[in-house]
């Protein structure tokens, strides 16, 4: 039988539907950012084009998908020819094939990139949604973030994309130290002020060895309370979704029909292809990692070699709790069948005496056939998590 029909014929948590592609380049390192990113080496992009293409063609050959995102870094830091190679070449091995018609191409891009050029390359290649990193609308919380742009270029980008690409989200960060409730009032006002579909917002957090943690730990930063985090979270809540942005996981808001695909499969536990510095996969129940050193990444894939440096394969048991985990931070929360459809186990079995007492706490809401955490419940969703675990 032909291996592709094989493949395919496996679930989606079994076999990939979904890919990711990670491109590191940016302009400058922002003082929060722990992702896998190189900052002012854009020499290498040619060689990182090369080094990427190796590894794509160790699928042998195309492998449809879904959904494809290219994130970072940033991807949009690309110009010109290295913009329209890597578009080239990830359609190329990775071909955007979806039973409904409406495949997802979804690429990351700063503010600041965004030009006519890039927006007509980005349509040419097919990309549908762009997700821009806003993160905020107020200069001195921007510096704090040590972020480049100029809020003035958000609405001039929206503007841009819309003319071309079918769904525009923005990114929003909260949280950061001197931020008010009428700062992220008036962050929240402009970003559904502008013609988008879906805001991701994120608590700012503060990752081991980036330069915000190095200076809270000298005390040179005060960060934010848990309670006035939360409140700015709840503040999210109220107005995005008062703006017919509907919550559908803890940090994400679309208007109805406009959430993100890819994203979900991460939030079903379903598998996934992942290529570039740092890129994690999930392929028939193995977790991968790719190295996160650049000259790593290009010696080995230009060997013929493969960047893989962690490999974990994950027992039913290890499944089913990350299948719960992650599965509970959606809105819509655990359908119990297809947990076990999925899975091979009973949710109850798993957690049947700690999900009741959440449900007893109101964090949860059981509603027979599905399972989800109520909005007291999202708010504190990574500890009641760690109990149901
Ligand atoms: S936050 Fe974004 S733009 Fe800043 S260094 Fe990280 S990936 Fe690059």
């Amino acid at each position: 039988m032909d291996q592709s029909v094989t493949k395919l014929s496996e679930p989606p948590w079994v076999w990939p539907r979904a890919a990711y592609v990670h491109v590191p380049f940016c302009a400058h390192h922002c003082g929060y950012c722990d992702f896998a990113v190189v900052a002012g080496r854009d020499d290498q992009i040619g060689p990182y084009l090369d080094a990427l293409r190796a590894e794509l063609s160790t699928l042998g050959r195309p492998e449809p998908v879904r959904t494809l995102f290219i994130g970072g870094g940033t991807p949009s830091h690309l110009r010109g020819r290295h913009l329209q190679r890597l578009l080239r070449m990830v359609r190329e091995a990775l071909p955007l094939e979806a039973d409904d018609g409406q495949p997802e191409f979804s690429v990351e891009a700063n503010p600041d990139d965004i030009d006519d050029q890039t927006v007509s390359i980005l349509a040419d290649y097919g990309v549908s949604r762009v997700s821009l990193g806003v993160q905020s609308f107020q200069p001195h919380l921007l510096r704090v973030l040590e972020r480049r742009h100029d809020p003035a270029q958000v609405p001039r980008a929206v503007e841009r994309l819309r003319r071309h690409i079918r769904e525009v989200s923005l990114d929003l960060i909260f949280g950061v130290p001197g931020q008010t409730p009428a700062d992220w009032a008036d962050d929240l006002r402009r970003a559904i002020a502008l013609p988008i579909d879906h805001v991701s917002t994120y608590g700012l957090t503060y990752e081991k060895g980036t330069r915000l943690w190095k200076e809270r730990a000298r005390g040179r930063l005060i960060p934010l309370s848990e309670e006035a985090e939360l409140q700015l979270y709840e503040q999210a809540i109220d107005t995005l979704e008062a703006a017919g942005l509907e919550q559908y996981e803890i940090s994400n808001f679309a208007r109805p029909g406009h959430r993100s695909r890819h994203n979900q499969t991460y939030w079903a536990n379903e598998a996934y292809f992942g290529f570039g510095l740092g890129a994690a996969r999930y392929v028939r129940f193995r977790r991968e990692r790719n190295t996160r050193s650049l000259s790593l990444y290009l010696r080995t894939c230009l060997a013929g070699g493969s960047p893989t440096v962690e490999a974990e394969e994950l027992v039913p048991d290890e499944r089913a709790k990350e299948t719960l985990a992650v599965q509970l931070r959606r809105v819509q929360g655990i359908d119990r069948q297809r947990f076990r459809e999925q899975t091979g186990f009973d949710l109850d079995d798993l957690a049947g005496p700690a999900i009741a007492r959440a449900v007893e706490l109101g964090l949860l809401e059981d509603r027979g056939e599905v399972v989800r955490l109520t909005r007291r419940g999202r708010c504190v969703a990574d500890a009641v998590i760690t109990t149901l675990l």
